[in-house]
């Protein structure tokens, strides 16, 4: 563990900063940082945290429904009745579902794919719960499907087998339109580009 810390490290201080240090927008120097900010703030934040750490570690699992992060059989949104409108939003990770929560302009559900569809990587439609999404739209009386995907090729792609997988259902299928860049990414949009582009959605 030389990298973490110094010489002057206990093993498991040296431990804590190497595992900080793994997480993404933390280097070695940030994590160390972190850790001394942790131990000398015991009560409001290492106690804490180390509680909050403990109670997502024991809960923490997908949606069945959504695949969304959830803490029980469905995550809060797939719980509350009030979500329950008609309409589904395709994204890819719960990264992009909770930058759609950002923009606070969408009232309906998610379906996280957790992923695209990549022939390089061996992503195939029933390791991204495409059949699940198919399924769902039958089930919840399902008037509009959106497909909220980034704007790469491979996200393009999914969303045209998607379309494809839909379409003889009779759902209205939208997609987001202007204000994703080409080649962007919802994560690092910000919350009015998002809103604006789920307002532009068009029909496929
Ligand atoms: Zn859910």
């Amino acid at each position: 563990m030389a990298e973490a810390g110094d010489a002057q490290t206990d093993a498991a201080v040296d431990r804590l900063i190497g595992l900080m240090a793994r997480l993404p927008g933390l280097g070695p120097r940030s994590a160390r940082r972190a850790v001394l900010t942790l131990i000398r703030r015991r009560e409001a934040l290492l106690d804490p945290l180390s509680q909050a750490l403990a109670d997502v570690a024991a809960t923490v699992r997908e949606c069945d429904r959504c695949g969304n992060i959830a803490t029980g059989e469905l995550c809060a949104i797939c719980a509350n009745p009030a979500r329950a409108t008609g309409e589904i939003c395709v994204v890819e990770t719960v990264a992009d579902l909770w930058a759609m929560e950002r923009a606070g302009a969408f009232s309906g559900r998610y379906h996280v794919l957790g992923g695209v569809l990549s022939a390089l990587d061996g992503v195939t439609p029933a390791s991204l719960r495409i059949p699940e999404l198919v399924a769902r739209v039958a089930d919840e009386a399902t008037r509009e499907v959106i497909l909220a995907l980034n704007a790469t090729v491979d996200g393009q792609t999914t969303a045209h087998y998607i379309s494809g997988e839909l379409s003889p259902l009779g759902v209205r299928l939208t997609s987001l339109a202007k204000g994703v860049p080409i080649g962007g990414e919802l994560d690092y949009l910000d919350d009015g580009t998002i809103g604006a582009a789920l307002l532009a959605r068009r029909a496929l």
